[in-house]
């Protein structure tokens, strides 16, 4: 491309046709989609660079880093030299298989968490080949014609080419904390700072009114943001079960090594040789000390999030899969989130009368009603006939098709001139349009504010008096039957004024009349109310709407009993935040609330303690989504900015989906609960074994090879498929978890410390009853009943308290399958004869086969007791 060639254009300098001839695209049209696939391969795609995925290899020789390990293989590796070299090449493959599964699991983490952060990057709506089009902002292109509106995250650096309003927020690039409203006239000072280049828009920026079309000058690293931005990051922190586990992990390794020290002083002095003691002493340490742990957790909460997506639930901070189960309210946006926003016009009333649908379209009121509906309207029939747009506007266009007014006639006959947007702030918009004589001016909105500023009303026969009480209780009338309720009016002007003040042009209006519009509940929420209000979580409804309207909606999802609290955002406005703070909790509904007012209610559920997810989808909802502990951002109807703001994204917008993902969100908290456990126990038990049997006077155990193999088999396998494990049948029956709460609770650690005493207790008791019976075999046997005790526990802690005959064996196969491969190996261990020497092991007749059976069994059983002590309420509630 020649352009390439000369240094870059000052963008700004040149008017948006010099533009689109330098960048070799077309004004109107765009690019085709083949100069864009071309300048795509040759440009490299729009991203900014990050930190890149961590090379494989290094990610395998970080799993033998750790001291301990790198102690171990030292210790075999001497104990080679001098004795036995099979021993040290039997310790050194164990080591390497362990890290092995440590890095696959790694490897799987972090590329599910890859995979999410694609599916997060946000999209651009393009012009090609003179048609629109919806592409992932990475495959932007110099010369792209792209669209923006109030909500995006500004894709590229652009030379805005078309504007409506358009104010966007430069603060990231510029430190300027007020949006800037853009122009299109080329500037003239070539070296204008960033700030003051009016016609550009930059990569990185919001807009946050309005809307524009600009050419893609500049894309990925090329771009303003590109030139300042350094490395970004990837997912900052760490969970806070992560960081507490990874303390806890630290407190823990000096216990361990403490009583691997004894052991290995007590062994010693009692005359065992001291590089054999100090290799068991040191295994012991490596098997037990947990330090996977907080990687095994990034693990389950990566692998859970892949999971919530196909659920719909796109997770964008992983601390949020984790904290999900502590959610104790819900607070929901109503249109489209807990309705199918799927508007339809129920009824409307001009003159004072309601019909069931728009007619008499040539005569007054009714032709004004009509033509107010469509062209106060930014909706529009594309080609293949279907209407797109908002619903409320799709509705109103639709309804008036019905009545047999033509969309298209009409538009140009009274094409738009001006227009002051719609914003939640006022609940209004106004279009202005050329009419015979002067300008027609069409303004349509929330009835209340709609009929502060009206002055009389149209008739049949012209103008005549606005009761505005008796409009007031039709409109209420409407909306207790949970219809969104909209006026319109008009006022005529003797031309388009030069500043649109939307406070002055909207008033002295003149009113037409009213549309009822219906929007049914999405089929699936009443249930997911119900489940909420069964797992302890208190929805809330957050409308725009009028009071009557979200009380008849909520009312209906049985969000509100009768009689319940609906506060309207007026008088949340007039209440202090300590006044706000003692009502909040009894409040199920807010109505007619603008989205800054969601940051109070956050702030005063949150100061009353509870932990609050919250929802939304616009520009203002941002920054309440960022204050609540869990921001849930809409994936289809929703901004980019209130995407990025968020904790989670809702792929389908849908309420129930919250739900699940909470549900989600236990089950996945609870199977690391159990990781912890099974681990803890299983290393307990370990330590209970080796460190007791010199103080009952029997001999070590168990060879360092035992010990490793152990811990690789039982943590290895059984272990991660614990995080397959189902929900628990009373998931969504019990109380959110409180977030400050440790993992420990509930019995945990009790359960650590007495199983692995019963754990090291049968193992003892195998090793004393078969050197007493003068078996050769006791270590073996030991050995063996440690392993497989390990399998019984896994068994009876796949439920905290359902007893494994309800669960069934066969609803975790995977589990299963780790149970029966892990019990394969280990009879391998003992019965391929070629393994027998590097295990140090012999054989067991059957009936020494037998006997380990049933010792082990013991574990499982006693477990299986103290479910049925916990299911009847008896112990650690
Ligand atoms: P929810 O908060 O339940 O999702 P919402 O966000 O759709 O509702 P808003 O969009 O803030 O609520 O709408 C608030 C009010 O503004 C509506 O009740 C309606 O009266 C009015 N309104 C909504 N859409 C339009 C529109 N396109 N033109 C004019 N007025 C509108």
């Amino acid at each position: 491309m020649a352009t390439e060639l000369r240094a870059p254009p000052r963008w700004h300098t040149l008017d948006g046709a010099a533009a689109a001839a330098r960048l070799d695209t077309d004004l109107k049209a765009g690019l085709t989609a083949g100069a864009a696939a071309g300048r795509l391969a040759h440009g490299g795609p729009n991203v900014l660079q990050e930190a890149g995925l961590r090379n494989p290899l290094l990610m395998l020789a970080s799993q033998f880093t750790d001291f301990m390990i790198l102690v171990l293989i030292g210790a075999a590796v001497i104990a080679g030299i001098i004795g036995e070299p099979q021993d040290t090449i039997a310790i050194v493959v164990i080591v390497f298989l362990n890290g092995v599964i440590g890095f696959v699991q790694e490897y799987r983490a972090e590329r599910a968490m890859a995979a999410l952060k694609k599916m997060a990057s946000p999209q651009a709506r393009v012009i090609r080949d003179g048609q629109p089009a919806l592409v992932d902002a990475r495959e932007l292109v110099p010369g792209d014609l792209v669209e923006v509106e109030a909500g995006n995250i500004l894709p590229a650096d652009l030379r805005l080419t078309e504007l409506a309003a358009f104010k966007v927020d430069e603060s990231a690039l510029t430190g300027e904390s007020q949006p800037v409203e853009k122009r299109l006239a080329s500037l003239h000072d070539a070296d204008l700072p960033l700030g003051d280049r009016l016609n550009l828009g930059y990569k990185g920026t919001v807009a946050t009114y309005g809307r524009a079309r600009g050419l893609v000058v500049a894309t990925g690293m090329q771009t303003e943001l590109g030139k300042i931005a350094t490395l970004l990051a990837g997912e900052a922190g760490k969970t806070p079960l992560q960081k507490r586990l990874a303390r806890f992990g630290q407190h823990l390794a000096l216990a361990v090594l403490a009583i691997c020290a004894i052991v290995f002083v007590a062994g010693w002095l009692r005359g065992e040789p001291a590089l054999a003691m100090l290799l068991t002493a040191v295994s012991l340490a490596v098997a037990a000390i947990p330090e996977a742990l907080p990687a095994v957790v990034t693990i389950s909460l990566a692998l859970g999030a892949a999971r919530m997506v196909k659920q719909q639930a796109l997770i964008r901070r992983l601390p949020a899969v984790e904290t999900l189960g502590s959610v104790t309210y819900i607070c929901s946006d109503k249109t489209g989130t807990l309705t199918q926003n799927r508007m339809q016009v129920d009824c409307v009333e001009a003159g004072g009368e309601t019909r069931a649908t728009l007619s008499d379209i040539d005569s007054a009121p009714w032709c004004d009603l009509g033509l107010a509906m469509v062209l106060c309207n930014d909706a529009a029939t594309d080609a293949d006939g279907r209407l797109t747009g908002d619903p409320t506007e799709t509705a109103l266009l639709a309804a008036a098709g019905a009545a047999g007014l033509d969309e298209a006639g009409v538009r140009t006959a009274w094409p738009r001139l001006a227009e002051l947007p719609f914003d939640s702030g006022r609940a209004r918009m106004s279009t202005l349009h050329r009419d015979a004589g002067g300008v027609l001016m069409l303004v349509k909105g929330a009835p209340e504010g709609m009929l502060a500023r009206c002055v009389d009303r149209l008739t049949a026969g012209g103008v005549g008096p606005l009761d505005p009480a008796a409009v007031h209780a039709e409109a209420e009338r409407l909306a207790a039957q949970g219809l969104r309720v909209l006026a319109f009016a008009l006022k005529r002007l003797p031309a388009a004024p030069d500043i649109m003040d939307a406070e002055s042009l909207e008033s002295d209006l003149t009113f037409i009349g009213l549309a009822g519009l219906i929007d049914p509940p999405r089929p699936e929420a009443a249930a997911a109310v119900a489940a909420c209000k069964a797992a302890g979580i208190v929805p809330v409804m957050i409308t725009g709407d009028h009071p009557a309207t979200a009380r008849a909606v909520a009312h209906r999802l049985g969000i509100i009993e009768d009689g319940g609290r609906v506060l309207a955002g007026g008088r949340l406005a007039r209440l202090s935040l300590e006044e706000f703070e003692r009502e909040v909790e009894s409040v199920r509904v807010y109505a007619r609330i603008n989205p800054e007012q969601k940051i109070k209610i956050v702030r005063a559920l949150q100061d009353r303690g509870e932990f609050v997810a919250m929802t939304g989808d616009g520009v203002n909802d941002a920054p309440a989504l960022k204050m609540a502990d869990i921001g849930v951002a809409m994936g289809k109807g929703g901004t980019d900015v209130a995407r990025e703001a968020a904790a989670m994204t809702l792929l389908d917008d849908n309420f129930a989906t919250i739900v699940t993902a909470v549900r989600e969100g236990r089950r996945i908290f609870d199977n690391v609960r159990k990781f912890v456990k099974y681990t803890m126990t299983s290393n307990s038990g370990e330590i209970w074994t080796i460190f007791l049997a010199p103080f009952m006077g029997l001999p070590i155990p168990l060879l360092p090879i035992h010990i490793l193999w152990i811990n690789l088999v039982t943590d290895g396998l059984p272990g991660l498929a614990l995080a397959r494990e189902r929900a628990e049948r009373d998931v969504m029956q019990r109380p959110p978890r409180p977030p400050a709460e440790s993992i420990f609770a509930h019995g945990m650690w009790q359960h650590i410390l007495w199983v692995g005493l019963l754990m090291g207790g049968v193992s003892l008791l195998t090793q004393a009853w078969a050197i007493h019976a003068g078996s050769a075999h006791w270590q073996s046997m030991v050995f063996t009943v440690l392993t497989l005790s390990q399998l019984g526990h896994v068994l009876a802690i796949r439920s905290e308290r359902e007893s494994l005959f309800s669960l069934g064996m066969l609803s975790n196969p995977l589990l299963l399958a780790a149970l029966l491969l892990t019990f394969v190996l280990q009879m391998a261990v003992l019965y391929v004869p070629w393994l027998n020497p590097i295990f140090r092991t012999a054989p067991l007749s059957l009936g020494e086969l037998a006997a380990c059976l049933a010792l082990s069994s013991v574990v499982f059983a006693g477990v299986e007791v103290e479910k049925a002590l916990v299911r009847r309420g008896w112990l650690y509630r």
